[in-house]
Formats: structure tokens, C-alpha cells, sequence
């Protein structure tokens, strides 16, 4: 039996968005170029090999037409380890990902509005809210690769008094605004919403303001 008989390695088809370089593959998005390798790997069929360890390794030559994804395969034959390799190309589209398609095109669905009352405590806080809020977005986002399912800042404005974080997901955002609530300073939150069309299912498109107010609850 021929080495190339028990190992298959199925056709590698990937997007690549030409605005961020983000890989999809399957319906899913990549951050982290070593996941995109880990599951090259998994997709790698074998039989009836012993001990068999697949890893694959991409070489990315996007202009030149000349991606490859080397697969290596360890296994025992006989009593011998041996080390079976392969390279196959990687069919490329390019595309744009829903994250810089949304930026693009300055799609929102929430305004996150952080005010502060007082500039002492701005001064004290302001940037520790902030960086708590891309913290909170990067844990939500590392959960899935569903872009459906992530949170992106879309748009950030700074203004002397706060900041406004315009973002795609409602639901998220309101999950950061009950986490901000719990600090010392943290006075009030409002939610308004308003319509600001139709959308293509002819259903009215709302946008909401979430408003969260620090400040010294004494004064
Ligand atoms: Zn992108």
C-alpha cells in the first residue's frame, strides 16, 4: 500500500477580507493564524495508521497566487516512526468580513454614551472604564468567531466630558452598561431608543442610547 493511499486531505478553501486579512474557513472566522492550522489538521483523514499525528503549517503568498499548507503526519509503521509530508495549495477568495463591512458602511445599532458629572472623577476613572469596556468586548468577542454573535466598536468619539462607543449589538452592550453600573461612581443609566428607518424586511430600524452617568453621588 502506498503512503498516499491512507491519507486524504480534503480540498482547503479560505476567505481572506481584504481590509483585515481575517481567514474564514467553513463559515468561520480566524483571529489566531494557529487555530486556522489546527483545524487544517483535523480535517485530515487517515487509516489504518498507528499513532498517527497530524499538523499542518500555511504559508500565506496571497499575491502571488502561491498559499500552501504543508501537512505533516508522525505515525508508526511497522515498528518505525516515520514523518509523511505533504503540500497542497490553498484556494483563496477574497471578501470583506462582516466587522470591516460594518465600519465601512458605519453600521450601529447602539450608542454606549459615558458621561462624567464631575472632572476629578473623570480624571480618576475615565480611563480605567474605558479600557474595562475593550476588555469586556475582547472576552465577550474570544467566546465565538460568529461575527453574528460578536460585538465591534464600530465608531469611538471622544468628547471633554465622556466618550460615545457606537457598537453593533444591543444586548452586549447592555450587559457592559449593568457592569459599569456597579461602580462607586456610577449614578444613573438610561436607555432611549429611537426609529431612524425601515429596514429591508420592512421593519422599523431602532437604534438605542444607553447613557451612563459617573459622578459624586454626594454633591
Ligand atoms: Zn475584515
Amino acid at each position: 500500500m502506498s503512503e498516499n493511499d491512507v491519507v486524504v486531505i480534503p480540498p482547503i478553501n479560505i476567505t481572506v477580507c481584504v481590509k483585515c486579512n481575517k481567514i474564514r474557513m467553513s463559515g468561520k472566522w480566524y483571529s489566531e493564524f494557529r487555530d486556522l492550522e489546527e483545524d487544517i489538521a483535523k480535517s485530515v483523514k487517515h487509516k489504518d495508521l498507528s499513532q498517527a499525528k497530524v499538523s499542518a503549517k500555511v504559508n500565506m503568498d496571497i499575491e502571488n497566487k502561491n498559499s500552501t499548507a504543508e501537512i505533516t503526519v508522525n505515525t508508526l509503521i511497522g515498528d518505525q516512526l516515520k514523518e509523511l509530508k505533504y503540500t497542497v495549495k490553498i484556494n483563496i477568495k477574497k471578501d470583506t468580513c462582516l466587522t470591516c463591512s460594518r465600519i465601512a458602511g458605519n453600521y450601529y445599532t447602539t450608542i454606549l454614551q459615558i458621561r462624567f458629572n464631575d472632572k476629578e472623577i473623570q480624571k480618576l476613572i475615565s480611563e480605567k472604564v474605558i479600557s474595562e469596556i475593550i476588555e469586556i468586548i475582547t472576552a465577550l468577542n474570544e467566546r465565538t468567531d460568529r461575527p453574528s454573535a460578536n460585538i465591534h466598536i464600530v465608531n469611538e468619539v471622544h468628547l471633554k466630558n465622556g466618550v460615545d462607543f457606537y457598537t453593533d449589538n444591543l444586548k452586549y452592550t447592555q450587559n457592559i452598561a449593568i457592569h459599569l453600573m456597579k461602580h462607586k461612581t456610577a449614578i444613573e443609566k438610561k436607555l432611549s431608543k429611537s426609529i431612524v428607518g425601515i429596514d429591508k424586511n420592512g421593519r422599523d430600524l431602532i437604534r438605542s442610547t444607553i447613557c451612563i452617568h459617573f459622578g459624586d453621588k454626594h454633591k
